[in-house]
Formats: structure tokens, sequence, C-alpha cells
């Protein structure tokens, strides 16, 4: 398991270990507020304490462009350029939980961005691979999560629709930019049983927050859990 908040240099020797700490723990508490909320759709008044535990540790200030550092532990997304967005803390923290992510798991992430995301991952999982669409995302978040101190995160720029073939299968997937329908790539790349979570819609329409089991005989079913709005997903 990583610790990035003591990896980081920056933060090595003040009182609170980070300065951002009291802000974080407050994050945890509006998240766990919206999750009690939104309880009737979640099917649950908690999320696993692994996950909440992971988002209390990431440093989110260095995710978030240098600008908007004062916004960064708002329940809220945020722009990062290139008309992508760093998801809202309460949809990563609830995605995250959906994929019941296992400490021996490979997970596949579409949609790196700022690679927010794909640290909470990473502290969860044994190994994670993320693809990003947009070169300069992809550079970028390479280079944060490298000094951030991750090792278990391979990063790769393409289509994230047709997977990653090569180190299939995982043991979930989750995509973070909104598909019209499930893709069937990706389906075939997911273990019996393990689950894909992805948002299915139109962009600026209604779309779901939905989960796909691996291992589906005939069509494959998406279970809608909540209506949430992502950015669309890209290519085939
Ligand atoms: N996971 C991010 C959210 C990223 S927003 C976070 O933690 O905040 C969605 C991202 O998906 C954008 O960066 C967008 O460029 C990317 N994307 C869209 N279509 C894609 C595709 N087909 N393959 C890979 N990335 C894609």
């Amino acid at each position: 398991m990583l610790l990035p908040v003591t990896t980081d240099p920056r933060h090595r020797g003040h009182p609170d270990g980070c300065p951002y700490q009291e802000q974080r723990r407050r994050l945890l508490g509006e998240i766990e507020d919206e999750v009690r909320k939104t309880r009737e759709y979640l099917g649950t008044d908690t999320l696993d304490p692994r996950v909440m535990s992971a988002l209390g540790s990431i440093p989110r200030h260095e995710f978030v462009p240098e600008g908007s550092r004062h916004l960064a532990y708002e329940n809220s997304p945020l722009p990062i350029g290139h008309g992508q967005t760093i998801s809202q803390p309460y949809i990563v923290a609830v995605m995250t939980h959906l994929l019941e992510i296992r400490p021996d798991d490979a997970i596949l992430e579409i949609g790196t961005g700022c690679g927010y995301q794909t640290a909470v991952l990473a502290e969860l999982a044994r190994s994670v691979y993320s693809i990003e669409y947009v070169p300069e995302l992809a550079r970028d978040a390479a280079a944060r999560l490298a000094r951030l101190g991750y090792r278990n995160i391979e990063l790769r720029t393409g289509d994230g629709s047709l997977g990653w073939p090569e180190a299939a299968p995982f043991d979930g997937i989750i995509v973070t930019a909104a598909a019209q329908r499930v893709p069937l790539a990706l389906v075939a790349q997911l273990k019996a049983g393990r689950r894909m979570v992805l948002p299915i819609g139109r962009a600026r329409e209604e779309q779901e927050l939905s989960i796909v089991v691996g291992g589906q005989r005939g069509p494959v079913v998406a279970r809608p859990i909540l209506p949430v709005a992502f950015v669309p997903l890209k290519g085939g």
C-alpha cells in the first residue's frame, strides 16, 4: 500500500503531516452526508471504509490546476483543461465502492484525466492500468503520479473503449466518461463474476451510473444505480 501524502516532500515535516488534512476530513464528512441522502439509490448508507480512508489520504489539491487549489476539497467537479473535468469526490468514492476491489486485484480504468481516480484505485488494488485519450492529460497525469510516489500504475494514451488486451483479464473495470452503450471489448476483458462500473447515456442528457458483471451469457445487462453527468467517451 502506498502513502502519497508522506511521499510528497513538500508535506514532510509539516506538524499536521499535510496542511490540507483538516479540509480533507471535512470533505469526508460531506461525502458521508451525500451517501446517506442517496442511500435509496446506493442500497447502503455507508461506503467501504477502505475507500474513505484512501480519499482521506490522497492530496486532491495536487490534481487540480494551480488556480483552483482553494477549491480542491469542495465536493464538486472542477475543470482541468482540454474541456475535461476532475470528478466530484462523492462520485469517485461511490464508483470505487461499487467496484468491490480486493488487495490483489488488477484494475483497468478508462479516462485517466488528471489521475485522481487512478490514485484512489492504486491505494486499494495491486495494480492499475489506465488509458487516457488526450495526450497532454496523459503526460501530466504520468508525471504527477510518479512524483507522488505511485509505482503500481501503468498509463497509456489512446482509445480506452478498446481496453488493454495484453493485460486482460481484469478484476474490475471503471469507465470515467459516458458511453452510449456498454463497450463490448471491455466486457470481454472482465473476469467472470467481477464488476465494470460505468456511466451509460448521452452527453448532456440523463446518464445512469451502472454495473455490468463479467461472464454474462447472452446480451449484456447493465444494472442502473444512480443518475450522473459525465463528459462523453470519445472514439469507438
Ligand atoms: N478519472 C478522472 C475523470 C476524468 S474525466 C478523475 O479522476 O477525475 C474523463 C476523461 O476521460 C477525460 O480526461 C477524457 O479525455 C477521457 N476519455 C474520454 N474518452 C476516452 C476514451 N475513449 N479513452 C480514454 N480516455 C477517454
